[in-house]
């Protein structure tokens, strides 16, 4: 349950000629490599909140996408010379769903086509449903794999019902243990907070029965309620479910994360907390700006000034590696793009914006240009200025949309 996304095409078509004739190729991936991103859009079923891309699986299709997406990796890997690789992020859709000779080869053709650097971090999704033996855990660490995103979002079965999700509390504790007992030594949970008729306290006992199973990292999304969801229609006008206050949903976040802090985690992004050395590298590479890939239906990546999309559905998937389309039309992102974009991205880290770093990408001081917007979010304790970095508190952290939204786009 990614949030984050993720050619034989003629690479003079992806990528205009210099002028000596020779294909114009992105710059090398930055930083110490290229994070790369696998979109798996097949589940089991939909779950009632979800408005990611994804399909139920089937034998057929998923035979499709496999061959499809082991020519995508062979085209990006040979395009991009074989750039070494930081990270590999499989996510969905339900990745756990792969059986384990096609993952097995999916990951053996990332190895061909790309350079993984020394402790490549290399992440799985996965739903406790569909990962559930030892045996099944033990394969994925002997294919590279060395950390595990686990898909629990409850630890009340009432919850899990409301939610849609196809597995029991007691199945996502077993995921967890039997995924231990292989040897993972890096698992995270994801749990969603703000359900209809949670409360803080039963916020807090979700959030402890997370920690008795002592993760390395939590991630911990506010629910959304999306238009068109089965959830729209359960909470909206005459449905049977009442979504928590607004002020109940600020404690719930506040005393949640403080919670989380007492048990020894760090909470570096808005909605993930870590153990000291388990924060995922991944994810960090996309908040700090690095180069990434996203392969598969839907993907997006970035690399250098170059945003290319991937087409969403399967035939049109089809068409463009196939087609010899992969890479083609990308767009090119401006000063600007890349300056909001490092806005919003860093100010949702714990490290926050740093000033000095801006100001040299910019040309002109942030503090400056908005001060009056920062200091009047300063005067609300909404943001705080220390060791030339700008960052959000807590209560800031609870209306991040709107604060960076404001400080990345008023200055039109
Ligand atoms: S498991 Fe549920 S939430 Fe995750 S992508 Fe599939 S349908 Fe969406």
């Amino acid at each position: 349950m990614a949030r984050i996304y993720g050619e034989d095409a003629p690479v003079k078509a992806a990528f205009p000629a210099t002028a000596a004739g020779a294909a114009k190729l992105p710059a090398a991936p930055r930083a110490k490599g290229l994070l790369l991103y696998v979109h798996v859009p097949f589940c089991r079923s939909r779950c009632h909140y979800c408005t990611f891309h994804s399909q139920a699986f089937n034998q057929v299709t998923f035979a499709w996408y496999h061959k499809l997406l082991l020519q995508e990796i062979d085209l990006w890997g040979r395009r991009l010379k074989n750039p070494p690789l930081r990270t590999v992020y499989f996510g969905g859709g339900t990745p756990s769903l792969i059986p384990l000779t096609q993952l097995d080869q999916i990951m053996k053709a990332i190895r061909k086509a790309f350079n993984p650097v020394p402790g490549l971090e290399a992440t799985l999704e996965a739903n406790p449903d569909s990962a559930h033996d030892v045996s099944y855990f033990r394969a994925l660490l002997s294919m590279g794999f060395n950390r595990l995103s686990l898909g629990v979002q409850s630890f009340n079965d009432l919850d899990l019902h409301m939610l849609g999700r196809p597995h029991s509390a007691a199945m996502a504790a077993a995921s967890f243990q039997a995924a231990r007992q292989a040897g993972f030594a890096n698992i995270g949970l994801d749990l969603i907070w703000g359900l209809p008729g949670q409360r803080v306290n039963t916020w807090i006992e979700q959030l402890k029965a997370a920690a008795n199973l002592r993760p390395e990292h939590l991630s911990a999304y506010n629910l959304t309620v999306e238009d068109g969801t089965a959830m729209a229609r359960m909470v909206g006008e005459g449905g049977d479910f009442k979504l928590p206050s607004e002020q109940e949903q600020g404690r719930m976040f506040i005393y949640g994360s403080e919670f989380l802090e007492s048990m020894g985690y760090m909470h570096y992004e808005v909605s993930n907390f870590a153990r000291m050395g388990f924060v995922s590298e991944h994810n960090s590479g996309y908040w700090t700006g690095s180069d990434y890939l996203g392969l598969g239906p839907s993907a997006v990546s970035t690399i250098g000034r170059r945003r290319f999309s991937n087409p969403r559905y399967m035939d049109e998937y089809d068409a463009y590696v196939r087609g010899g389309l992969v890479g083609q039309d990308h767009e090119e992102l401006t000063d600007q793009d890349l300056l909001r974009e490092m806005v919003m991205l860093s100010l949702r880290t714990a490290k926050g914006l740093d000033l000095k770093l801006f100001r040299e990408k910019a040309g002109y001081d942030l503090v400056k240009r908005q001060e009056k917007l920062i200091a009047a979010l300063h005067q609300k304790h909404l943001i705080r200025i220390s060791h030339g970095h700008l960052r959000l508190t807590k209560d800031g952290m609870l209306v991040s949309n709107v604060i960076i939204r404001r400080l990345a786009f008023d200055d039109d």
